[in-house]
């Protein structure tokens, strides 16, 4: 789960993060109001779940505060597009005011989870600023964090020396460099990255801008982080298939998918893709599913309206194939289905539900083999 950038300054300003004076608000007028309570430059950036604003006419430092209610007007109702965001962009329902900081230089600061070693590990570079992407992997300071000693202090001394850091300086980023870690470790993190994470001219560090992700297997731990959860930045079809325990996540392409089971709906998008179709979601039903959540399925696939045909591919374990062809059956009535569907189902009982497949009169095809199927309704779209 993602959250906004005021909201991760928030969490991470008692763990010793140092950041700008700000509030978020939702019209002009809270814009000027907050402004006349912070010290002028200011910086009136726009709140949506992704990076790249200052690109897109998202971040607007101004001198005064009739400047940035102007700012806020402009911004708020804008759909805002950056290299993030996709062409179709993001609609701006909130801005942050901060008090604007001057810039020294700008670093490169996060915190995150190294899949390769499985370890926290810290990415610092002295080439902040936009584009992290671009910088080369040799102009990055990588510190991973054993699990068995946990943040030792010479940790944040080598972040802060790779980083060029001298004197007094060493001590006070180190320090930060904790609060960070104490911060992801105590509210079940994913990410932390801070981009700029800057030095003032008068040497002291402020992290700009922050991004944080959160382990959304931890979040029944901390309500209040769950709170902080903005479903008008997520997909629409996501939000309803989470609430019905549905993991669907959309993809590009054409085909809508229903499987059972993570690794298969993996192996099904493989085959797809290998056959030369173009699989628009994954969806997995989970162990579980009855009827009533197959038509939940089917309705979230075919409200895409990318979707010109759909593969249902079933391995039928601990699910009878027969519910599962009920489900199919019953589903594709209620959705009044005009697409091809091809189905695929293995295991349990599945001879009974090929039958209620041959005696519904439904246009189902019905085919045996992963291969075969998936080369079928790769034919079907095409
Ligand atoms: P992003 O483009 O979505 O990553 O948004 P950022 O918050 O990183 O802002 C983009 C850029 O705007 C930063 O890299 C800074 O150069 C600049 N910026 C943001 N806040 C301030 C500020 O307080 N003062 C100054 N001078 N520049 C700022
Ligand atoms: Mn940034």
């Amino acid at each position: 789960m993602n959250i906004h950038e005021y909201q991760a300054k928030a969490l991470l300003q008692p763990y010793g993060v140092p950041v700008p004076k700000g509030a978020v608000v939702f019209s002009a007028q809270e814009a000027l109001d907050v402004a006349n309570t912070l010290t002028a430059p200011f910086v009136v950036k726009a709140q949506i779940h992704a990076g790249g604003r200052g690109k897109g006419g998202g971040v607007k430092l101004v001198q005064t505060s009739a400047q940035v209610k102007e700012a806020a007007s402009k911004m708020l109702g804008m759909t805002l597009v950056t290299p993030q965001t996709g062409p179709e962009g993001r609609l701006v329902s909130k801005v942050y005011v901060e008090e604007g900081c001057a810039i020294a230089h700008e670093f490169y600061l996060s915190l995150l989870v190294d899949r390769a070693t499985a370890r926290l590990t810290f990415l610092a570079s002295r080439e902040g600023g936009m584009d992290i992407e671009e910088v080369a992997s040799d102009r990055i300071l990588k510190v991973a964090i054993d699990p068995v000693t946990g943040f030792q202090p010479f940790h944040g001394r080598k972040l802060a020396e790779g980083l060029g850091l001298t004197g007094s300086q060493v001590n006070a980023f180190a320090k930060i460099v904790r609060g960070v870690y104490e911060a992801f470790m105590a509210l079940d993190a994913s990410l932390i990255e801070m981009n700029p994470f800057v030095v003032t001219p008068s040497g002291d560090f402020v992290a700009l801008d922050v991004k944080m992700s959160f382990d959304e297997s931890a979040l029944y731990r901390h309500p209040d982080i769950c709170a902080l959860r903005d479903l008008a930045e997520e997909d629409p079809m996501e939000v309803t298939a989470s609430e019905d325990e549905l993991s669907y996540i959309k993809l590009h392409g054409n085909i809508g998918c229903m499987v059972n089971g993570a690794g298969l709906a993996m192996a099904t998008l493989d085959i797809i893709t290998l056959y030369g179709g173009e699989p628009a979601n994954f969806l997995d039903l989970g162990g579980g599913a009855d009827q009533a959540r197959v038509t939940k399925a089917f309705k979230i696939i075919l409200s895409d309206k990318a979707v010109n045909g759909v593969f249902v591919n079933i391995f039928g374990g601990i699910m009878r194939c027969d519910i599962i062809a009920e489900g199919i059956v019953d589903a594709v009535k209620t959705v009044n289905m005009t697409i091809p569907l091809v189905v695929r189902l293995e295991g349990t009982n599945v001879d009974l539900g090929k039958e209620i497949f041959a005696k519904s009169g439904l246009p189902i095809i019905a085919v045996d083999g992963f291969a075969a199927a998936a080369q079928r309704i790769v034919q079907e779209v095409a």
